[in-house]
C-alpha cells in the first residue's frame, strides 16, 4: 500500500494530535499514524494545563471540551511530617480564563482530539500503524514505512513530524544525536481507592522518612506514584509485597485501610524516567517534536504541556511553507529556536528538583530543613504565583496563528479565511 500525503506525524500522543488537528483544520493534509489499537494508555499524565485551555478556547472547542468529565486542580503542596501542608503553587492567581489545570484521563483528551481532527477532511489519522523505517530520497526524507493490520504501508510526504515520544524510533532512523542528560530516579505507578473523607484536592507529594509518594485526585481512586532511586525496583521487589505495603503507609498513613488492594507486582508499574534532548531536532524532510525532540520528566507534570506548545509553534511557524510545498531547512529552524529555550529552561529546573529534593529524600539527607523557596512560598501566598505559572503557562506560551480553512476539500490548493485568531 501506498499513500501519499503533504504531512505525516508518527504518533498520536498530545504533540502529534494537536499538530495534526491545526495543520488539518489550516487546510494542510496530515496523516497521522499512531501504533496503539486505541488511547486507552496510564501513564502518560492527565494534565491539560491552563494554556492549553487558552489555546481549546481559541480553536473555539473550549465549551466542548469543557463538557468533558474532568476535575479542576487549583493548588500543589505537601504535608510535612507535623502535619501542616505546605503550599507550593496556587493557579488562581494566574491571569487567565481558566485558572486550573484541568484533569482528564489522557485517552478521552485525545480522543477528544482526534474527533475534532476528523472534522476537518484533510486529517487523517490511521491507528495501528507502527513506523519502523524511513522513506529517504536524495539525502531528503520522503515518508515512512508502517506495520499495519493489512500489511505495510509506504506514506509519502513533503514533511515527517517525530511526535513519537521518549523512546522516539523516528529520531533513531533519522540518526539525530541525543544529549543524554540522565535522571537518578524512576517511578513505580499504582491505583488506590478514594475514599470520601479524603482531602479534596490533589497532594503535589507526601515526603516522610526518605521517601516520596505523589498522589493525583482522580475522582474515585488515587493515581499514585512511588519515587525510588534509579535502578532500586528489583531491591524492592525482593523485599516483598508486603514491606512495601508498610513502606507506603509510613509516608501517607490514612492509606493504611486500602493499601491492601495491592495484590500484585502487577499492579505496579515501573516507569523509566529519562531526560535527553536533540541537539539539532531536524534534517532535511524530518522535525522532531514534543518527548521526541527533548525526553521530559515526570516532576511538575509539565512535559504534555510543552509537547502541545511545541505543536503549535510548528503549525504556526509550517502551515503555510506546507501548503505551498516544502518546507525549508530555515523553516524546521525557526521552531526549534522558537521551542528550545523552553525545552532546556523547564529540563533544568526538573534536573533541579530530581536531584536536589527527590534523589537527596531517597538518600536520606532532606528536607529536615526544608530549601528556602519552598519556606518563603509557603509563607508569602502572592509568592506561589510564580511556580503556577512555570507549570500553568509555561515558558514562553504558545497562541494559534494558523488559519482556519473554509472549504471542506482536501488537499493544500483550498482557498483559506486567512484570519488570525
Ligand atoms: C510516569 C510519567 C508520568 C507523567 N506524568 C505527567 C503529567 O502528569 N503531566 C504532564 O504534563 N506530563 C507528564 N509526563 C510527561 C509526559 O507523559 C510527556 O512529556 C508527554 O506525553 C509527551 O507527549 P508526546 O506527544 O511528545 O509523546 P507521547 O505522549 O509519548 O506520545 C507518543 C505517541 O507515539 C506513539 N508511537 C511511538 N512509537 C511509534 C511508532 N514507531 N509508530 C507510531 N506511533 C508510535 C506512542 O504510542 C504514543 O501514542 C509523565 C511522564 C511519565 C514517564
Amino acid at each position: 500500500m501506498t499513500e501519499r500525503t503533504r504531512c505525516v506525524i508518527v504518533g498520536g500522543g498530545p504533540a502529534g494530535m494537536v499538530a495534526g488537528l491545526l495543520l488539518a483544520r489550516a487546510g494542510v493534509e496530515v496523516t497521522v499514524l499512531e501504533k496503539h489499537p486505541d488511547f486507552l494508555r496510564d501513564f502518560r499524565g492527565d494534565t491539560v494545563h491552563p494554556s492549553t485551555l487558552t489555546l481549546l478556547d481559541e480553536l473555539g472547542l473550549g465549551e466542548k471540551f469543557n463538557a468533558l468529565p474532568h476535575s479542576e486542580v487549583t493548588a500543589a503542596g505537601f504535608p510535612t511530617d507535623d502535619g501542616r501542608m505546605m503550599k507550593l503553587a496556587d493557579m488562581t492567581r494566574l491571569k487567565v480564563a481558566h485558572p486550573y489545570i484541568a484533569m482528564v484521563p489522557q485517552w478521552e483528551f485525545l480522543d477528544f482530539l482526534a474527533e475534532q481532527g476528523r472534522t476537518y477532511p484533510a486529517f487523517q489519522l490511521l491507528m495501528q500503524a507502527e513506523v519502523f523505517e524511513l522513506i529517504e530520497r536524495d539525502a531528503r526524507v520522503a515518508g515512512v514505512r508502517a506495520q499495519t493490520p493489512r500489511g505495510p504501508i509506504d506514506v509519502h510526504a513533503s514533511l515527517v513530524v517525530g511526535a513519537d515520544g521518549r523512546a522516539s524510533t523516528v529520531r533513531s532512523l533519522g540518526r539525530l544525536p541525543v544529549d543524554d542528560i540522565g535522571a537518578p530516579i524512576d517511578v513505580l505507578w499504582m491505583r488506590l481507592s478514594k475514599h470520601p473523607g479524603d482531602a479534596t484536592t490533589a497532594a503535589l507529594g507526601n515526603v516522610r522518612n526518605g521517601h516520596v509518594f505523589v498522589m493525583l485526585d482522580r475522582g474515585d481512586y488515587w493515581q499514585c506514584a512511588y519515587v525510588i532511586p534509579k535502578g532500586g525496583h528489583e531491591e524492592l521487589r525482593r523485599a516483598g509485597l508486603d514491606a512495601f505495603r508498610a513502606e507506603i503507609v509510613s509516608v501517607v498513613p490514612f492509606l493504611s485501610d486500602r493499601v491492601g488492594e495491592i495484590t500484585s507486582w502487577d499492579q505496579v508499574k515501573l516507569l523509566t524516567v529519562k531526560i535527553d534532548r536533540l541537539p539539532q531536532w531536524h534534517r532535511p524532510g524530518l522535525l522532531c517534536i514534543g518527548d521526541a525532540a527533548h525526553a521530559m520528566s515526570p516532576v511538575g507534570g509539565v512535559g504534555i504541556n510543552l509537547a502541545i506548545q511545541d505543536a503549535v509553534a510548528a503549525a504556526n511557524i509550517l502551515s503555510g511553507p506546507l501548503g505551498r510545498g516544502t518546507p525549508s531547512a530555515a523553516d524546521l529552524q525557526a521552531v526549534q529556536r522558537r521551542r528550545e529555550l523552553p525545552a532546556r529552561v523547564t529540563q533544568r529546573a526538573q534536573v533541579f528538583i530530581q536531584e536536589r529534593v527527590l534523589f537527596r529524600t531517597l538518600k536520606g539527607g532532606a528536607p529536615a530543613s526544608l530549601p528556602m523557596a519552598v519556606r518563603l512560598l509557603n509563607r508569602f501566598p502572592m509568592l506561589r504565583r510564580i511556580p503556577a505559572r512555570l507549570v500553568g503557562l509555561g515558558v514562553r506560551p504558545e497562541h494559534v496563528r494558523t488559519p482556519h480553512a473554509r472549504s471542506t476539500m482536501t488537499g493544500n490548493h483550498e482557498e483559506h479565511e486567512g484570519h488570525e485568531v
